[in-house]
Parts: structure tokens; C-alpha cells; sequence
């Protein structure tokens, strides 16, 4: 079976021709093919002779993802609704920012982490994104990008899914999208957020690439964390400290922490006072998120935002607001693709 070219890092591609017979740079050549100079034909990589073309035309080809839908929202966040070949949807989303172009990729068709208040886990599982699915969605809009002489600089891989439960083939897509010869997307320019899954967080501490880590905490007790979020019944708010501390000591990458604030849930002093305790000593900033609402939950009100924010700051905690961005087009994770199968259904 022919596979996907975007699902080879160049590591994976250079071991494949060893595999034939032919050298290593190979691999660089077709790199620099596909992603400097965009080609998608082998016949078009002339710098090959043409029996080495025959031959990656025999066991490639170029994977194409169909757009179904671009909404671009008022503050100019595009999000883009993609078919899979195998007739699945997902979403990307494109935010612009004063230092660059962001993008937030999907890692999963559906997710199985089944949080509260998150819509891509309303619809479970339906399998892993390949790397090259994944690279497909940033590669599509920097081709869009690039007419206008811009570029995709930065890359979130907080999308539908859980990275986490999908590690090998997300860390193959960081390879490619950082590779000097790929994207050339900067290892700081990438985070990866995950909801808690503690032995990929010791794994992750041995990637070889300084990536951002951020952890979706949202609630700072167990009681509570395991009521809206199942992964802290398998792994509790210990494990997870142990985890970061780790993390942090080995790859010394100061970690991100998101906390969404729902209101009357997770907003109050005494929360805040939780939170305070539970990351003193971790070097760490909170990411306070504004709740996109999608159903059940309420977000906090900015009044209380505020006092929830200052107490933060008057404990001495590095904290941020996430600025909210593409509200009116749905951007939150997952709620796009929910809302296209309903219309369908
Ligand atoms: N599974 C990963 C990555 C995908 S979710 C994770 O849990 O981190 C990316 C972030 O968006 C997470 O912090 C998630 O909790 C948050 N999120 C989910 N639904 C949201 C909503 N409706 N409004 C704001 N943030 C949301």
C-alpha cells in the first residue's frame, strides 16, 4: 500500500531509503522538495533522477485534506473545517497575532478524555490522526499564507483530542513541522497541551525538542477535578505535581498551566487560594481561559475574573488572561465539527 509522504519525518523517510539502497540525503532532497518548494508530484522533483521518481511514485503519495468550510470570525480567526479521505471531519483553527500566525491543530477524530465542559468529547473517539493529517492542516493554511507573504510561525496542538493519547504520531508531526527542512516551525514557537496523562508526561520529558508543555488543570482539588474531568481518576492532582516537577527538572521548561474560569465552579477566592497552594514552588505560569460556552457551564463574570486574577498576582504567581479570540465562529474546540454533523443529521 502506497503511504502518505507528509506522514514521514525526514528521520523516517532517510531509514526507508537506506532500507532500498540510496543514501540518506535523500531524504533531505524530497524534504526540500515538499515543503520549501511546495511540489506535490514526484515527477516535478528534478533534481531526482527519474528512476528514483518512478520509485517514490510507486510508494508515496501526496495527502490532501478538502476544505469544507472557512469562518472567518470578526477579529479575523479563521476556522477551517476539513474532510478527511475517509469522510471524517475536523478542525483547524487560524489565529492572527502581532507576532505571527498561529494555528491550532486536531490531534483525533473525536476524544475519549470525556471532560465536562468540553465539546470534542460529546462525540467519542473515532481514531488517531496520522502525522501527515495533522501536518496537512498547518501545511494547507501556510500555503494560503504564504500568497500573501506570510507564514504559519507558531503552532498549538490544542485542537480536538488528546495529544497524549495519540503520542507517536504527534511527536512524529513536531518532528516535521520544526524540522529546518519542514516547516521550520521554532521547538518554542510549538506547545502541546494535555489534560493529565502522567506516564507521557515522564516521556515527554526525553523528547529532544524544547517544546512548551501545558497541562489543563481547571480545577485545583481533587474532589472537584475528578467530577468534571475523568482523567483525574486515574491519574489525581499528585501524581500530576510529581509529574510537572519532574518535567521541570529535567527539561527545565517552564510548563503552562491552563485553568478555564466557570462561573460558580471552579472562580472562587477559596478556589484561587487552592490553585495558589497547589502550584507553589513549580516554575510555572497560570493561563487564566475565558469559558467559551457550550452548554452546561456559565463563564465567570470579568468582575469576578478580576479578583480572581489579582489574587493570583498578590500570591505571586505569574498569571495571564487568555485573549479571547474567534467567539462568534464557534473556535472553541470541537464545537464546529459537532455543529456540522447536527446540521447533517
Ligand atoms: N486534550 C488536550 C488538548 C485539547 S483542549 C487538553 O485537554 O489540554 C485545549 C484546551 O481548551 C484545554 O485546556 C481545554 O480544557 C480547553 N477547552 C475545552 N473546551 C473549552 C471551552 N468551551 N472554552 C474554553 N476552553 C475550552
Amino acid at each position: 500500500m502506497k503511504a502518505n509522504i507528509y506522514d514521514y519525518s525526514r528521520d523516517a523517510l532517510a531509514e526507508y531509503f537506506l532500507s532500498l539502497g540510496s543514501p540518506k540525503f535523500r531524504a533531505t532532497q524530497v524534504f526540500e522538495a515538499v515543503y520549501r518548494h511546495r511540489i506535490i508530484a514526484f515527477g516535478d522533483i528534478t533534481n531526482l533522477k527519474k528512476e528514483f521518481r518512478d520509485k517514490l511514485k510507486e510508494d508515496f503519495y501526496f495527502g490532501s485534506l478538502s476544505v469544507v468550510k472557512v469562518l472567518v470570525s470578526e477579529d479575523k480567526t479563521q476556522k477551517y473545517l476539513y474532510r478527511l479521505t475517509d469522510g471524517n471531519l475536523i478542525e483547524t483553527v487560524l489565529m492572527k497575532h502581532d507576532y505571527g500566525y498561529s494555528v491550532c491543530v486536531t490531534t483525533q477524530v473525536g476524544c475519549n478524555m470525556g471532560c465536562l465542559f468540553c465539546a470534542s468529547g460529546q462525540i467519542k473517539k473515532i481514531r488517531d490522526l496520522t502525522p501527515g493529517e495533522m501536518v496537512m492542516q498547518a501545511l494547507t493554511i501556510d500555503d494560503v499564507l504564504r500568497k500573501e507573504g506570510n507564514r504559519v510561525s507558531h503552532v498549538v496542538i490544542m485542537g480536538i483530542g488528546e495529544p497524549f493519547d495519540n503520542y507517536h504520531n504527534v511527536t512524529e508531526f513536531i518532528k516535521i513541522i520544526n524540522d529546518v527542512k519542514g516547516l521550520e516551525i521554532g521547538a518554542r514557537h510549538i506547545t502541546l497541551s494535555t489534560c493529565g496523562i502522567v506516564p507521557k508526561i515522564y516521556e515527554f520529558s526525553q523528547f529532544p525538542l524544547q517544546v512548551n508543555l501545558a497541562v489543563s488543570l481547571h480545577f485545583a482539588s481533587d474532589d472537584k477535578r475528578s467530577r468534571y474531568m475523568r482523567i483525574n481518576k486515574v491519574y489525581n492532582l499528585e501524581a500530576l505535581f510529581e509529574a510537572l516537577h519532574y518535567y521541570y527538572k529535567k527539561t527545565k521548561r517552564r510548563i503552562t498551566i491552563e485553568y478555564i474560569l466557570l462561573s460558580g465552579i471552579n472562580d472562587s477566592l477559596q478556589d484561587a487560594a487552592a490553585l495558589v497552594r497547589l502550584v507553589r514552588g513549580l516554575n510555572c505560569y497560570i493561563n487564566l481561559i475565558p469559558y467559551n460556552e457550550t452548554g452546561m457551564f456559565k463563564r465567570t463574570k470579568s468582575t469576578q475574573a478580576r479578583l480572581f486574577f489579582d489574587y493570583l498576582i498578590k500570591n505571586g504567581i505569574n498569571v495571564v488572561t487568555r485573549k479571547e479570540q474567534g467567539h462568534d465562529i464557534a473556535a472553541a474546540c470541537g464545537q464546529l465539527r459537532i455543529k456540522e454533523m447536527i446540521c447533517k443529521d
